[in-house]
């Protein structure tokens, strides 16, 4: 599969270059040239293929020739190492569980998968890449942890100093290795900007291979259109109106699971569903698109003045405002109402949501209202315990730790202290 910038001021290029260089050279973010939709037989037999043959099938096009079938196989394997289980709240609410990963967060599978991608193709070669990644919260995490100990692979890391929450920061600061963390003076917006303009410097770019580990990068973009499979293998046999209602903050994930509809899964209807960080929401509402200053909110991942991947959506769809529409609902929720919904989940359902998922439980009741006879399936995209000082306050009752989190919890935070983009440089140049 070749990859076109949406810039359409750079030459189409390999999957294995798209990881490598991670955002095109005019800046642009890399799309695949074409989908091609999957046999209806792989639909109708999704109960007999394991989640392992599902990604292989699904994700073949977009990596091949450049990553030969048995790495392929190799590479999903170790990815896939954990469950991606369904819960039923109610005959028309489910919630999909993608916080069994090692940070318990659904961005494990993008950065292991991303991860072992990069590692294969640097098997051979003795130049170091450098992945930066600037993160709201969750991606630093995975992204660490993913890549700890690829060879070859160097990750920066810059997060908001005071806006991640406790087990977040530790998940990032303490790996030690080939990772190193950066603690930023500004907010979300501010390292992105950053992890932009490196990617735009000449005296860096001519020093070293930088890459991106956020969502902007295929490798990490495309898997997620998994999750939208797995879920459809456990539970089209009784629903037959799947929505999904996808708390977003990149739009990374909503984007995959569009990805995942082009091939060819009988999905509804989506839902992105939002904090008060509502440009998507806005211009659903309005057709202008303004992006704005993140504002910091509980659900943090989702804190985005200006969703990067919301271009490849626009690029699905055409540019068409009304096939948009008929595909994409958004709505936006405050931090009282997300804590009203975590607390109703909980008395209701007797279920622990993150704010994160109650957000997007939000948007399915919301979608709902209108849509009675659907079946709204919100992503739990991060374990409640990760958010343990609202989820504890709200539910009043003591969260017992994972194993996975209580690991990193007596670890020493090692971070360097960076203001301005100036600092950033120097830190890569040392
Ligand atoms: C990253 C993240 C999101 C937002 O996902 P996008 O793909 O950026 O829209 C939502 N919830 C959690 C917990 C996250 O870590």
């Amino acid at each position: 599969m070749n990859y076109y910038s949406l810039n359409h001021k750079a030459p189409n290029t390999t999957f294995k270059d798209a990881v490598v260089k991670g955002l095109a050279p005019d800046k642009g973010l890399y799309f695949p040239e074409s989908i091609t939709p999957l046999p209806a037989s792989f639909f109708e037999n999704i109960d007999t293929l394991s989640y392992t043959d599902i990604a292989f099938e699904a994700l073949q096009q977009f990596v091949s020739p450049d990553i030969p079938k048995d790495v392929l196989k190799t590479i999903i394997a170790e990815t896939l190492s954990f469950e991606f289980p369904v819960v039923k709240l109610n005959d028309n609410i489910s919630t999909l569980e993608l916080f069994h990963g090692p940070t318990m967060a659904f961005k494990d599978v993008g950065a292991r998968f991303m991860a072992r991608c990069l590692g294969y193709f640097n098997k051979d070669n003795t130049n170091q890449v450098t992945v930066l990644v600037a993160t709201s919260g969750d991606t630093g995490g995975a992204v660490a942890n993913g890549f700890l100990g690829v060879k070859g692979v160097n990750v920066v890391i810059l997060y908001p100093s005071g806006k991640v929450s406790d087990i977040q920061e530790k998940q990032l600061t303490t790996l030690g290795q080939n990772i190193k963390a950066l603690e930023v003076d500004g907010v979300f917006d501010d390292c992105q900007d950053m992890v932009k303009r490196a990617f735009l410097d000449d005296t860096l770019t001519s020093k070293m291979q930088l890459t991106s580990a956020n969502s902007i990068n295929v490798a990490r973009w495309l898997p997620q259109l998994l999750y939208f499979m797995f879920a459809y293998k456990q539970l089209h046999k009784t629903q037959k109106e799947i929505v999904f209602s996808v708390p977003s903050g990149n739009f990374g994930n909503v984007c995959a699971g569009m990805m995942a509809q082009q091939l060819g899964l009988p999905i509804k209807h989506f839902i992105a569903s939002n904090n008060q960080n509502n440009v998507v929401t806005n211009y659903l509402k309005t057709e202008l698109y303004t992006p704005k200053r993140s504002v910091q909110t509980i659900s943090n991942a989702m804190d985005v003045g200006n969703p990067s991947n919301f271009i490849r959506i626009q690029e699905i769809y055409k540019n068409n405002f009304s096939a948009l529409k008929e595909n994409l609902s958004s709505f936006s929720f405050t931090d009282e109402e997300t804590k009203v919904a975590l607390k109703e989940i909980y008395d209701t359902y007797n279920y622990v949501a993150d704010p994160h998922g109650a957000v997007g439980y939000l948007g399915c009741k919301s979608y709902l209202k209108v849509h009675p006879k659907a079946h709204c399936v919100f992503l739990e995209t991060a374990h409640p315990t990760k958010f343990l000082d609202v989820v504890e306050d709200v539910i009043k009752e003591k969260q017992a730790l994972p194993p996975q989190i209580e690991a990193v919890m007596d670890k020493t935070k090692v971070a360097t202290k960076i203001s301005d983009y100036d600092g950033l440089k120097a830190f890569l140049l040392q």
